[in-house]
């Protein structure tokens, strides 16, 4: 029920019925479909005319990386986390799990960028509440479209709900995950100092390591 406009519903003895609605002609159909689908494989560029995956336009730290996650998860994760570290303003551990957590959500629904209405619990504060940013960057559900909303309640595990045609799912990583990162983060705190150079190197790398071994589809969440 991806399209509601498609089918029609009745209800008989409280139970709902749904059919595909015999008015429209069946090429209206396939093409919906078509672009329904199609939305859910591309990177909906608006700018670029495909995103950029030549290495020599990389940083270091990074360009080595381009083709083996990119084949490994495809390029609609890459750009997500791509944006995500150059919008967010550094490379961050929980930005990156927001942008992989919205990718997995649209793939879940076979949908594209802003499509899906989001609820995160990972309040205000930074460095927890990054994650909104990677979640906001990746499925296109920002605050400016009106489509997320940062709940009261906040979760120190990151999880968002995210609706599509009222339906709902909530996503939320794997606790030993969460935990793994936070004493990665409180042990960069101990060693390091609170946000000096060296703890943003620290957390740069970390982050990087997230990227390259996070894979979304791993029951990682
Ligand atoms: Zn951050």
């Amino acid at each position: 029920m991806t399209v509601p406009l498609l089918f029609e519903t009745k209800l008989e003895n409280n139970v709902k019925l749904v059919s595909l609605n015999s008015m429209i002609p069946e090429n209206v159909l396939h093409e919906t479909i078509g672009k329904l689908l199609v939305s859910a494989t591309q990177t909906n560029n608006r700018v670029f005319i495909s995103f950029p995956v030549d290495t020599a336009l990389y940083k270091q730290n990074y360009s080595s990386m381009v083709n083996y996650t990119i084949k490994k998860y495809g390029l609609i994760e890459w750009k997500a986390i791509t944006m995500t570290n150059e919008i967010h303003g550094h490379t961050g551990i929980y930005s990156i799990i927001g942008a992989k957590m919205g990718v997995r959500a649209m793939e879940y629904f076979n949908v594209g960028v802003n499509n899906m209405y989001v609820t995160t619990f990972a309040g205000k504060k930074p460095p927890l509440s990054c994650f909104n940013d990677g979640i906001q960057i990746s499925t296109g559900a920002t605050i400016g479209q009106g489509l997320i909303s940062i709940s009261d309640s906040v979760s120190n595990i990151p999880s968002a709900m995210f609706e599509f045609n009222n339906q709902k799912i909530q996503v939320s990583l794997k606790e030993e995950i969460a935990r793994q990162m936070q004493n990665e983060i409180k042990y960069g705190i101990k060693t390091f100092g609170l946000l000096t150079d060296k703890y943003w190197l620290y957390i740069e790398e970390l982050a990087i390591k997230y990227w390259r071994d996070f894979n979304k589809h791993r029951k990682y969440f």
